[in-house]
C-alpha cells in the first residue's frame, strides 16, 4: 500500500472535518477492511509509540528528564549530559493506551525503565534475550517475555531481527564488544496492515539488506544519528549514507529516521540529514519526525 505521510493525513483531516472521524471509526470496526492504518508517534531518540493492528507498543522507553545522566564515557561529546532535550509530553501521556513495551536492548538511551515508578510493573515487556530479561526482572517487572525468532502478540506477529551495534573493528575488541553488546530489531506484521521494520541499533549489514528483501516492509524505521566512539572510525548506528542506501534497497518503502538530536554521541542532526536528503533527491522517501510528531501509514 502507499504510505500516507503526516502532511497528507493532516490535510485530509482538515478537509474532511468531523465526518472523517466517524468514517475512520467505521472503517476500523469493519473487519473486512483491506488495510488497517499504522500510527507511529515519535517521542524522543528511539522512544516510539506504534499503534499496530489494534495494539499499541511503546518501543525503547527512555523517560528521563533532560540532563539526568552523564554523557556516555568514551563517546563523541561525552561532556554533554543525557538526554539533551526534554520529553515532548508528560510521561503519563507517553504511557497512555500502551499494551506492551518492546526493549530492543538495555543501553540507557533505550531503557531507563528501572528508574521510573510510573511504568506499570506488570505491563508485558518484550525483550531480545534472557540476559536483558534478567536485568529487567531484577528491576521489579513481572511480565518480561523473551521474543522468539517470531512471536505472536495478540494478533501482531513480531519477528526479531539482528544486526551489529558497531563496526567489525570495534567488535574485534572483546571489552568494547561486551560494552556494545547485542541489540535487536523487530518486524511488525498483521493481515491487512502495512509491514513495519524497526531496524534498531545496528550499522548497515548484510542482515539488514536480507530483511529488507525478505519482509518487503512498507515502513522502515532507522536509527540514523551516526553515534560515534572516540578513537574509532565509523559509527555504531546508521548514518545519513545508510538512509540513502535504505531508499535504494527498499524502493517501495517509506524511511523514517529517528535517534537524532537527543543523546550526546550523535554526529548527525535532523537539520543536516534534511539537507542531505534534499541534496540526494530522496525527500519524498524519508520522514524525519520531530519529537512528539505522529505519522500515519
Ligand atoms: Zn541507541
Amino acid at each position: 500500500m502507499q504510505p500516507m505521510t503526516v502532511v497528507r493525513a493532516i490535510a485530509l483531516s482538515v478537509a474532511m472535518g468531523a465526518a472523517s472521524v466517524s468514517a475512520q471509526a467505521a472503517a476500523e470496526a469493519n473487519s473486512t477492511s483491506p488495510t488497517s492504518a499504522v500510527r507511529m508517534q515519535h517521542i524522543r531518540n528511539a522512544t516510539t509509540k506504534i499503534s499496530y493492528a489494534g495494539k499499541t507498543f511503546l518501543v525503547d522507553p527512555m523517560l528521563a528528564k533532560k540532563g539526568a545522566y552523564p554523557g556516555f564515557e568514551g563517546t563523541f561529546r561525552s561532556n554533554l549530559r543525557n538526554p539533551l532535550v526534554e520529553l515532548p509530553m508528560p510521561v503519563e501521556d507517553v504511557l497512555k493506551g500502551v499494551d506492551a513495551i518492546i526493549v530492543t536492548h538495555t543501553h540507557l538511551d533505550h531503557w531507563d525503565g528501572g528508574e521510573h515508578r510510573l511504568l506499570p510493573k506488570g505491563m508485558p515487556l518484550i525483550v531480545q534475550n534472557e540476559s536483558d530479561a534478567k536485568i529487567i526482572r531484577a528491576q521489579g517487572f513481572t511480565d518480561v517475555r523473551v521474543i522468539g525468532e517470531s512471536t505472536l502478540f495478540e494478533g501482531v506477529r513480531l519477528t526479531r531481527t539482528g544486526g551489529q551495534h558497531g563496526t567489525d573493528e570495534m567488535y574485534a575488541d572483546s571489552r568494547l564488544a561486551g560494552f556494545l553488546g547485542q541489540a535487536m530489531g523487530v518486524v511488525f506484521q498483521a493481515q491487512g496492515s502495512p509491514t513495519v521494520y524497526l531496524v534498531g541499533d545496528t550499522v548497515w549489514r548484510g542482515e539488514v539488506e536480507q530483511n529488507l528483501a525478505r519482509f518487503k516492509p512498507d515502513v522502515v524505521i532507522l536509527n540514523a544519528g551516526e553515534a560515534r566512539l572516540v578513537g574509532y572510525a565509523g559509527a555504531i548506528i546508521m548514518s545519513k549514507d545508510d538512509v540513502l542506501r535504505a531508499t535504494r534497497a527498499a524502493p517501495d518503502a517509506t524511511i523514517v529516521a529517528v535517534h537524532l538530536d537527543a543523546i550526546n554521541h550523535m554526529d548527525l542532526s535532523r537539520k543536516d540529514l534534511q539537507e542531505y536528503v534534499q541534496q540526494n533527491g530522496i525527500e519524498d522517501r524519508v520522514l524525519i519526525p520531530a519529537d512528539g510528531e505522529t505519522l500515519k501509514f
